[in-house]
């Protein structure tokens, strides 16, 4: 071990950490050999940070030092020695970076551990518990640094894993950070060479700097990253666990698209479509976009220029040797690679998407239940991109209300002579099943998009056309009523004098409420239905309104009555201009404003019903 001065100081964990090294000391764990990665983890960051600097700052101790890693193993002794050129630590940096927890993947651990007391023998593979893990193998660790900056002096902490941890000053003369581990007595597997290699093949192959062990001047690794390796040469495993690495989501993700082209520009992505929308707690993405590498070099950790809008859930790493190498995110934004770039990807991910919808509904259905809110709000902000995303659309609709259909299954289900795509809004599926606007559709067969997303009135706006077919909302769509079927029993209307004067009884109870009043044959199973009047503005961009909190008007609309509905033949029965006359008329009308879903006010209507209630028992 090595030598450290006299000057030494001794500080104390925080208290987060101290519960961390408390789990990771007393239990046991079947794939503690994890450690391994985390620490060649922070060695391959360290390198790749130093590699950064050396392109943008040429004042770096050791500037011509060959980035790497080497490991030493002594099997007598019981140590582990792993020593990176990478970009060192101060001494205040290693009291703040190995005092506290750094990784969100340890607080997220600890959440875990929690609620599963202390039993994390399963999952502590899947976290990355970062430089702690180690105590999961040592029963003491030295870890010396020095930093890049050529002013900067050597440093020594050193730790058993108990509350405390010392800093002292080192010897040592060349740039980078130097970890010896004294393994338990039960950990000495990890002084063997041939058990290190095998991990480093498991978990670290595709570091992007030579591992070097023992003696040996063949590096271990393959030392290429993940993304630029041959499709061939990866397996599933690894894509996954890169996946988890990265993100530190803990599902597995949906699917992986793995791109290496040269032409139109040279490019090397992996890209990921997560299970879930939804970053857990403590994901280490803390925003959207990709992290866009130049020749192995990170250059942004969030990129947003390189996907649109519509695809921002997609997770992964994009790498091209076209990008300049002397790089700013200023001049990567101007130069006219970018553009080429995304048009490449969202290609790329678009047709994955296309061939997971074709091949794999099922798995299709569990993308558009987290992601198909991005796609429509991608129509509503960019009607241009429509065509690429209307196909990828899925609808439920009246007549297969359980099962999602896409416009193209619509469409070879159109009956004879049907030239539009009709559709509802509304705020539920269940609801919106009862909406009177359905009735002439429920009678004839006919099929109807159920819309009842926020961002479908949203999407609408974009979408008007499918192929060959204008989409027509139910509410305002022209139908023939003079094809009534069959089976549908037909009641009596009633007569025409009687009718007309319960309308202008309507007209004069709702007064400024409504424009009109009129019968209308269309209506089979409803009492009535609010429509629009030509001068009303659309009726989904009323909705559109709504939702976003402007000032809102009820639109005022036209009720129309069904002329053969019982209610209204009782209610002609009741004394004209009666007070129970006029609230049951005023109740028609709130029942229709609610199944719209435009009812401003609706607990308003509670003590009205209470009238009714009241009179209803009366009578009987
Ligand atoms: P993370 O790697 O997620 O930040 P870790 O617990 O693995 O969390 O490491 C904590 C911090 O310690 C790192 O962020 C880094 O600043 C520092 N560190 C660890 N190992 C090294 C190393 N080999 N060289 C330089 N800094 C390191
Ligand atoms: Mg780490």
């Amino acid at each position: 071990m090595s030598k450290t001065k006299e000057k030494t100081q001794q500080f104390s964990f925080k208290a987060e950490t101290k519960q961390l090294l408390n789990i990771l000391i007393h239990s046991l764990y079947k794939d503690r050999e994890v450690f391994l990665r985390e620490l060649l983890s922070n060695a391959s960051d360290a390198l790749n940070r130093m590699r950064f600097e050396m392109v943008t700052n040429k004042d770096v101790l050791d500037s011509n030092a060959e980035l790497k890693i080497h490991i030493k193993a002594d099997k007598d002794k019981r140590t582990l020695t792993i020593t990176d050129t990478g970009i060192g630590m101060t001494r205040d940096e290693i009291v703040e970076n190995l005092g506290t927890i750094a990784q969100s993947g340890a607080r997220n651990f600890l959440e875990i551990a929690k609620e599963k007391n202390g039993d994390v023998s399963q999952v502590i593979g899947q976290f990355g518990v970062g430089f702690y893990s180690v105590f999961m193998a040592a029963e003491s660790v030295r870890v010396i640094s020095r930093s890049f900056q050529p002013e900067g002096k050597a440093v020594s902490w050193y730790a058993t894993g108990e509350d405390n941890f010392i800093i002292g000053e080192a010897d040592m003369g060349e740039r980078g950070t130097r970890i010896e581990i004294k393994l338990k007595e039960d950990a000495s597997e990890f002084a063997e060479e041939f058990r290190l290699k095998n991990i480093i093949h498991k978990h670290s192959d595709y570091i992007g700097f030579p591992i070097y062990m023992g003696e040996e001047e063949k590096p271990v690794n393959k030392q290429t990253s993940l993304w630029r390796t041959s499709k061939q040469d990866v397996t599933e495993e690894q894509y996954k666990e890169f996946y988890k690495q990265t993100t530190l989501d803990f599902e597995d993700p949906l699917t992986h698209i793995h791109l290496v082209t040269d032409a139109p520009v040279q490019l090397y992505a992996l890209l990921y479509i997560p299970a879930k929308a939804e970053r857990n707690m403590f994901s280490l993405r803390k925003e959207d976009g990709l992290k866009l590498y130049t020749r192995n070099i990170l250059i942004d950790e969030y990129n947003k220029d390189l996907l649109p809008e519509f695809l921002r859930f997609v997770q992964g790493v994009v790498d091209s040797e076209d990008l300049p190498l002397n790089v700013s995110r200023e001049t990567v934004q101007s130069s006219g690679l970018m553009p080429k770039l995304k048009k490449v990807l969202t290609n790329q991910v678009m047709r994955e998407l296309e061939n997971i919808a074709k091949n794999k509904a099922e798995k299709y259905n569990e993308f558009w239940q987290e992601f198909g809110v991005y796609l429509k709000q991608g129509i509503a902000a960019n009607p241009s991109d429509a065509d690429a995303i209307n196909p990828l659309l899925r609808f439920k609709t009246n007549l297969n209300p359980e099962t999602w259909s896409s416009l193209d299954d619509y469409v070879a289900r159109l009956k004879d002579g049907q030239k539009e795509i009709f559709y509802i809004v509304g705020e539920d599926p269940k609801s919106v099943l009862r909406s009177p606007h359905l009735d002439y559709f429920h009678s004839q067969g006919t099929e109807v998009l159920l819309l009842t997303d926020p961002m479908d009135s949203f999407m609408l706006m974009g979408l008007r056309k499918y192929k060959d077919f204008e989409l027509k909302n139910v509410s305002q769509a022209e139908v023939d009523t003079s094809k009534k079927t069959d089976d549908q029993s037909v009641e009596e209307n009633i007569p025409d004098p009687d009718f007309n004067s319960l309308i202008e009884q309507f007209k004069k109870v709702l007064d400024e409420r409504v424009t009109d009043v009129r019968g209308s044959n269309r209506l089979t199973h409803s009492v009535a239905r609010l429509a629009d009047s030509d001068s009303n503005a659309n009726p989904d961009l009323q909705r559109v309104y709504k939702y976003l909190g402007k000032e809102y008007e009820v639109p005022k609309k036209v009720l129309e009555l069904n002329p053969s509905h019982t209610i209204l033949k009782n209610l002609l029965g009741l004394e004209r201009d009666s007070e129970l006359q006029n609230i049951i008329i005023e109740q028609i009308y709130d029942s229709a404003m609610l199944v719209e879903g435009l009812h401003p006010d609706p607990s308003s209507i509670a003590p009205r019903v209470q009238q009714i209630i009241e009179a209803a028992l009366k009578k009987g």
